[in-house]
C-alpha cells in the first residue's frame, strides 16, 4: 500500500550569493555526489531534485544552481520565478559576500510575487581560522530579515545543508497549510453582497 501523499508540483528552492561562495558545492552534497574541488560550472540540468520523507508524505524539492549567472550580477526571471524557498549564501572568510546579501535578496524580493521561505548559509566552515563574519552579524541579519541560519562546510560536512533544506521544507509546509485554512475561512465569510440580499 502507497502512502505517497505528494501534491503533484516540486518545491522549488534556489541557492544564492556571490560566485566562489560554494552555492554548487552545496547543492552537489545535497545531492549525495562528493565535494569537489575543480568546481562543476558546465552541467546538463540546472538543478537537482531531492525527495523528503515527512509526516504526511513525501514531497519533491528541486534545488536549483544559477550555473555562474550570478558573476554578471544579476539573476534570470527564469531561474527565481515560483521559488518557495530561497537560501543566501556566503563564504565565512570573505566579508563581502556577507554583506552582499542584501543586494541578492532585493533582487529576489524584486522578481517574486510571494514572499519566499528565507535561509541563510554561511560557508566554509573548515577555514574558520580565516572568518571575517561574526556571529552576532549572522545573527542579527538573520533575525532582521526573518530567515533561519546555518554555518557549515560543503568540504566536511555534507550532512547539514540537506537537513538544513527540510527544516525550511517544515517552515514552509506550516506557512501552507496555514494560509490554506485562512482561505478556506475566507471563503466561508458570506460577502457584503450576498449580506444585502439576505436581509
Ligand atoms: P559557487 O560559485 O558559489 O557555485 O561556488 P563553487 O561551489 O563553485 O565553489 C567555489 C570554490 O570554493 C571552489 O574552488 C570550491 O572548491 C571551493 N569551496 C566550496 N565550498 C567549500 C568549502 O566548504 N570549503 C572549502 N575549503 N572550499 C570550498
Ligand atoms: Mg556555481
Amino acid at each position: 500500500m502507497s502512502s505517497d501523499k505528494k501534491g503533484p508540483e516540486a518545491i522549488k528552492v534556489i541557492l544564492i550569493g556571490d560566485s566562489g561562495t560554494g552555492k554548487t558545492n552545496l547543492i552537489t552534497v545535497t545531492a549525495g555526489y562528493k565535494f569537489n574541488s575543480n568546481s562543476l560550472t558546465t552541467k546538463a540540468c540546472s538543478f537537482i531534485q531531492k525527495i523528503y520523507n515527512k509526516p504526511n508524505g513525501d514531497y519533491t524539492v528541486n534545488i536549483w544552481d544559477t550555473i555562474g549567472q550570478e558573476k554578471f550580477r544579476s539573476l534570470t526571471n527564469i531561474f527565481v520565478k515560483e521559488s518557495k524557498i530561497v537560501i543566501l549564501v556566503y563564504d565565512i572568510t570573505n566579508k563581502n559576500s556577507f554583506n552582499n546579501l542584501s543586494f541578492w535578496k532585493k533582487i529576489v524580493d524584486d522578481l517574486l510575487s510571494e514572499r519566499p521561505i528565507l535561509g541563510i548559509v554561511g560557508n566554509k566552515m573548515d577555514l574558520y581560522e580565516n572568518e571575517e563574519v561574526k556571529d552576532y552579524e549572522l545573527e542579527e541579519y538573520a533575525k532582521k530579515i526573518g530567515a533561519k541560519h546555518l554555518l557549515t562546510s560543503a568540504k566536511t560536512d555534507s550532512e547539514s545543508i540537506g537537513l538544513f533544506i527540510g527544516e525550511l521544507l517544515d517552515d514552509y509546509l506550516s506557512k501552507d497549510k496555514k494560509e490554506r485554512i485562512q482561505s478556506f475561512a475566507l471563503d466561508k465569510r458570506p460577502n457584503k453582497e450576498e449580506k444585502k440580499k439576505c436581509c
